[in-house]
C-alpha cells in the first residue's frame, strides 16, 4: 500500500488537524521526514497553508487542536504542538500547550522543525522572480532540470505543489513523478 493510500484509509477522508473533509493531501512532516506513516499526516488545503506560513494562522481555524492534539499519530501531535506554540499569544492556545504532552523524542522532533523555520526566515528563499517562497507553496519549473540520481528530467512547466523549505534558501525540496527531490529555487516560480 502507498503512502497516500495508508494515510487515507487512517485519517478516514478527513484532514486529520481540522477534519474538513475534501482536498486532503499528504503532509510530510520535517526534519527527518522518512516516508513513514508515523511522520506524515493528512492534512486540507487550508491547514497546509497555515503551517506553511503560521504568520498568517488563524485563532479560530485552530481551535480544532483542541480534538486533534491528542491523536496518536507522533505527526499529528507534533503539527499541533508546533501551531499551538506559534499560536501562543492566545489564551486558548496556551492552556493546550500545557496540557499536551509529548515523549521525549517526539518533541525534539516538534522543536528541531521550529527551529528549523526560524533559520530559514533569516535568509528568505526566492523564486527566480525574486517572490519569496514558503513552506506549502505551489511553484513551476521554469527550465528543463535533470534530477541526479532520479533518472528523469523535471520538464520546463511542471508543476510542484506543497514544496518544502530546507536550511539552504537556495534549494527545496518538492515532490516530481512521485519523488521528493531537491530543486534549485532560481529555477522555480511561484503560482498563485
Ligand atoms: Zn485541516
Amino acid at each position: 500500500m502507498s503512502l497516500q493510500e495508508i494515510l487515507t484509509q487512517r485519517c478516514s477522508n478527513k484532514c486529520e488537524l481540522c477534519s474538513a473533509d475534501g482536498d486532503l493531501s499528504v503532509y510530510e512532516v520535517q526534519p527527518g521526514n522518512d516516508g513513514s506513516a508515523e511522520k506524515s499526516a493528512m492534512l486540507c488545503a487550508a491547514c497546509c497553508s497555515q503551517i506553511g506560513d503560521p504568520a498568517t494562522a488563524d485563532g479560530k481555524h485552530w481551535r480544532c487542536l483542541n480534538e486533534s492534539m491528542w491523536s496518536e499519530v507522533p505527526a499529528v501531535q507534533v503539527l499541533a504542538w508546533r501551531m499551538l506554540t506559534a499560536l501562543q499569544g492566545e489564551d486558548w492556545s496556551h492552556s493546550l500547550l500545557e496540557s499536551l504532552y509529548l515523549d521525549e523524542d517526539t518533541q525534539q522532533w516538534a522543536k528541531a522543525g521550529m527551529t528549523a523555520a526560524d533559520d530559514v526566515s533569516a535568509t528568505p528563499t526566492r523564486d527566480s522572480n525574486g517572490t519569496v517562497l514558503v513552506a506549502g507553496d505551489t511553484v513551476t519549473v521554469i527550465k528543463d532540470l535533470v534530477v541526479k540520481g532520479g533518472g528523469f528530467t523535471a520538464k520546463r512547466g511542471t508543476t510542484v505543489k506543497n514544496i518544502r523549505l530546507t536550511s539552504n534558501p537556495e534549494h527545496i525540496e518538492g515532490r516530481v513523478n512521485g519523488t521528493q527531490i531537491v530543486l534549485i529555487s532560481a529555477y522555480l516560480k511561484k503560482t498563485n
